[in-house]
Order: C-alpha cells, then sequence, then structure tokens
C-alpha cells in the first residue's frame, strides 16, 4: 500500500469510529488548531517569509488572522449550523416534522495551493472539522518550507488520524486522487481543476474547485482617481501580484490613463519605497519558473513603471504596463505577478463588452462615484465576487459566499458557506403512521375529484415552524374530517 493510500483508509477508517461526528470533538480539534495558530506563529511566519518574502506582520494580517476569525466563528456557531434546519411546509405535510439535517459527507480530500498556503489549505480544513468530516490535507510542494512545517504541526495539535497532511508534489497528489473520496476541495489553477474533475468523475466525488482567472478592474473617468489607483496599487502588488483575486489588469478611458499611472505609481513608492527590492512588505515571485513566465509576458507591451528584475533573487518591481492591447502576451491568461497592464477602452459600455467576452472572472473591480455606473457592471457582468471601489477586502467577510463561476470556479466557501458546501444537507420527513385518510387522495383509484385536493393540499405552503403545530394539527383534523367525508 502506497503513502497516499494508507493515509487515506486510516482516514476513512478513524471517519467509520464515528468520533469526527460528535459537537464536543469537532469544538476540541477547532480550539487545538486555534491554539497552533497562537502557539507557533514565528514558526509559521519563517516558513513563509523563506517561501515567498512576506514579512512576520503580512503573513499574520493576510493568512493567520484570518484564519482564526474564521475558527472562532465556527467554534461560537457550530451548535447553530449543525441543528436541524426547520422548513416550510404544505398541507399535505403539515402534521409532519420537515426538516434539513446536515451531515457529514465522510473523507475530504484538500488540495491547497502555494500563493497563501496556509490560508487556501487550513480554511477549508477548518470547514471540514466543524462538519464532522475526516480530511486528508494536501499542501502544495510549490510552498517548500510552509509545506513541511504543516506536516510537521498538524499532527502535533489535531486528530492525526481522522486529518492527516500527505506532503508531495503531482505523482503523489495523482495516486491520492485514485482513491475514494467523499469531497474534494482543490484550490489552484484552472488546467489542472479540470484533471481534478475528471479523477473525481471515476467515484462520482463532488468537488469544490477555487480557481483563479484574469479579475478585471474598471476605473470610471469621474471617480477620486488617487483613491482608486492607492487601493488598486495595495490589491495588486500585495503578496507581489501573487493573489487570486488580484486586479488583473485595468481597463479605463484613454484621457485619465497618465493620471492612473502617476497615482499608481505615488502608491508604490508610499508603500515600497523607491526600492522595493529592498522593502521588507514587498514579496518575491514563488520561483524560477513562474519568475519566466511572468517576464516573458511583458514582452511585447509599453513599460510605464519599474520592469527593473533579478532572476537569482526571483524579483519583479512592481510594474504598470500602458496602451496594452488585448492580443499581448500579458492579456492571454492569469499574469499572477506584479505586472499591471493598463487596457483603454471607449466607456463603460466597451469594458463591459470586453469583459463579456472573456471567461467569468472570480473578482471583478469597478471604481466610480456613480451608482448607476456601479449598478450597470453589476447587473450586465457575471462573475465569482464584485467589489466596488475597493479591491481584495471582499475575501475577509465571512458571511459572503467566496468562490469563482465558470472558469474561475464552482462551490463556495467561507464561514457557514464551508460547513454547508462540506456537509450533505439532508432533507428529512418524520411522518405519524396516522391519519391515512388525508393520503386517499394520493391511492389509487384516481379521480379528478382526489386531484381537485390534491392542488388544494399541495400548493397551499404555510410555515408553521415548530410553533403553532398542535394548534394547526387541530385545524388538521377537522379538514381531515370533511375531506374523508368527500373522498370516501
Ligand atoms: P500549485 O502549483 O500549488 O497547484 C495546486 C495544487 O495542485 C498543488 O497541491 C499541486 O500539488 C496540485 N497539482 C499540480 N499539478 C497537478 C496535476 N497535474 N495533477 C494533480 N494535482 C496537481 O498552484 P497553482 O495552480 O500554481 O496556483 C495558482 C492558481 O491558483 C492561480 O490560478 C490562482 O488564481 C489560483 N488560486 C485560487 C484561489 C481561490 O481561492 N479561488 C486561491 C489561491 C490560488
Amino acid at each position: 500500500m502506497s503513502q497516499e493510500q494508507q493515509a487515506v483508509a486510516r482516514a476513512r477508517k478513524a471517519f467509520e469510529t464515528g468520533r469526527s461526528k460528535c459537537l464536543e470533538h469537532r469544538i476540541r480539534q477547532l480550539k487545538n488548531l486555534q491554539r497552533l495558530f497562537i502557539e507557533r506563529q514565528s514558526v509559521i511566519s519563517d516558513a513563509v517569509k523563506k517561501d515567498l518574502n512576506k514579512s512576520e506582520v503580512g503573513t499574520q494580517l493576510y493568512e493567520t488572522l484570518g484564519l482564526e476569525g474564521e475558527i472562532s466563528l465556527a467554534i461560537k456557531k457550530l451548535k447553530e449550523w449543525a441543528a436541524p434546519r426547520p422548513v416550510e411546509k404544505n398541507l399535505m405535510t403539515i402534521s409532519d416534522t420537515v426538516y434539513i439535517k446536515p451531515e457529514p459527507l465522510g473523507v475530504v480530500l484538500i488540495i491547497g495551493a502555494w500563493n497563501y498556503p496556509w490560508a487556501v489549505t487550513i480554511q477549508p480544513l477548518i470547514g471540514a472539522i466543524a462538519a464532522g468530516n475526516a480530511a486528508v490535507v494536501k499542501p502544495s510542494e510549490v510552498c517548500v518550507h510552509t509545506s513541511k512545517v504543516m506536516e510537521d504541526l498538524l499532527p502535533l495539535y489535531i486528530d492525526k488520524e481522522l486529518y492527516p497532511v500527505v506532503t508531495g508534489g503531482v505523482s503523489e497528489t495523482q495516486e491520492l486522487l485514485r482513491q475514494r473520496f467523499d469531497h474534494i476541495f482543490y484550490t489552484g489553477n484552472s488546467m489542472v481543476g479540470k484533471l481534478i474533475m475528471e479523477a473525481a468523475a471515476k467515484h462520482l466525488t463532488p468537488v469544490t474547485l477555487e480557481l483563479g482567472g484574469k479579475s478585471p478592474c474598471y476605473i470610471d473617468k469621474d471617480c477620486d482617481i488617487s483613491i482608486a489607483c492607492r487601493r488598486i496599487a495595495w490589491g495588486k502588488y500585495t503578496n507581489c501580484g501573487q493573489t487570486c483575486i488580484a486586479p488583473d489588469y485595468i481597463l479605463c478611458e484613454p484621457s485619465v490613463q497618465d493620471r492612473v499611472i502617476e497615482e499608481v505609481k505615488k502608491s508604490i513608492k508610499e508603500f515600497y519605497t523607491d526600492n522595493p527590492k529592498t522593502c521588507p512588505d514587498y514579496g518575491r515571485i514563488i520561483n524560477q519558473r513562474h519568475f519566466k513566465r511572468i517576464m516573458n509576458m511583458l514582452e511585447d507591451s509599453a513599460i510605464a513603471a519599474g520592469g527593473d528584475n533579478d532572476e537569482s533573487d526571483c524579483y519583479i518591481a512592481p510594474t504598470v504596463l500602458r496602451d496594452v492591447k488585448p492580443e499581448a502576451k500579458v492579456m492571454q491568461e492569469e499574469i499572477f505577478g506584479p505586472l499591471l497592464p493598463i487596457l483603454p477602452v471607449n466607456g463603460l459600455g466597451e469594458a463591459i463588452q470586453f469583459i463579456n467576452k472573456g471567461e467569468k472572472p472570480l473578482a471583478l473591480y469597478v471604481f466610480s462615484s456613480d451608482n448607476k455606473v456601479i449598478k450597470r457592471m453589476t447587473d450586465e457582468t457575471s462573475s465569482g465576487g464584485l467589489l466596488a471601489n475597493d479591491c481584495l477586502v471582499h475575501y475577509s467577510v465571512s458571511s459572503l459566499p467566496f468562490g469563482g463561476v465558470g472558469n474561475s470556479g464552482m462551490g463556495c466557501y467561507h464561514g457557514k458557506f464551508t460547513f454547508d458546501q462540506l456537509s450533505h444537507l439532508r432533507g428529512c420527513l418524520i411522518k405519524q403512521l396516522k391519519m391515512e385518510g388525508v393520503n386517499s387522495m394520493r391511492y389509487p383509484p384516481h379521480t379528478l375529484k382526489k386531484l381537485g385536493w390534491a392542488r388544494f393540499f399541495i400548493l397551499n405552503n404555510v410555515d408553521v415552524g415548530w410553533i403553532g403545530r398542535m394548534t394547526l394539527l387541530a385545524v388538521l383534523a377537522v379538514v381531515a374530517a370533511v375531506v374523508l367525508q368527500y373522498l370516501l
């Protein structure tokens, strides 16, 4: 048996003991995970620093703080999330107990990406634990140091049988994918996303695919361009542009392009000094392969700012490209690096047309002081998420579903959405073996009279919740008596 097979078999066996279903067990595990982030912050930050040159504060701000928030929320809300959820009933089911019961799915496979290695790997794990599943955690091999730290630390804090960590690259992941899971939660690029879905199909395993793509950013000429560019520069150059929801490119009218360039340059200087290479808050490209990929995109576009680079250090300066053509190399795939192309367009209509020609993005940004512009952009496009007058921050709102649509992914998570995504929402109806007379309308022989009563009973929805049930039962008994008289 391979190492991957063993991990999955152990997780399945642990799941079958039933201990992951117990609410106290789930809360205990979540609290242990919380403790990991409190006690091991420096080990975590050191590894992320080695992988991506993030500062310790940066790692807390963009990775672990959000996780701590999600864990606290899950601990606080777990009883409520896991409780049966009463639903509306029709007259036919009025005396029954009808509810949704969230149930664990079983063994979940979590495949993480490298750009925010803790956030994208542990956030689904929080939901998997909260929902009562076992989970096999596969961090990205691309973030070498973090993946090792995750492998070492997680078993010290949480149930290592239920939540094993499997490290390795493509072949290990492929071996994992040959095993049977009850859900696969994948974060990464769309091409591999298709392979994941193909492997999942063999076992009819449902998938969540958190993918990427080119997230557009429209700047209306009637807005505070200085503030807009500051927020865009932050969204773009954080983590050296290696953020799935980073604004990929700017669309704006030619008349404001120079202003936009100047304002983005000002913000780069404000955030990262005159020499971003020595600034502790400016990251690095993850590896030389990605460095070369990004540098290659610069070839056929005009650089308006930045462009300095150092391959030996995987450094690419915050860069702005002007008058970029849709056919340019930088517009052919997600950039995932610190290049910000500006494409001039003639107004909002053309921007919308351009966006709609491409794949549905993960995020869409619009900057305007005119609500009509924001509304048109919202109504006439589609994307995983939409944000007006800011970048990235929708990610931090646990009450918003986070996920893609079309080529940017399927399924969503964060807060209760993760819990629901990794639960089976089982529809339950508990009837008593009484009041058989009411059922006569559905038994043969079928008559028009019975159909008439069935229409009356089925088409009348009542929201009785759990209160008032007794009163309605009494009413129902009377109705049933009348119906019986007619039917029999
Ligand atoms: P990556 O190279 O780390 O790959 C992701 C995972 O897939 C890894 O664990 C890796 O082992 C596995 N993998 C790679 N090739 C495989 C193969 N052939 N078969 C099976 N498994 C394989 O990460 P990446 O794809 O470079 O990540 C960047 C992409 O992820 C970007 O497109 C980005 O937008 C997207 N992303 C999306 C989100 C989101 O929340 N939607 C978050 C982060 C990143």
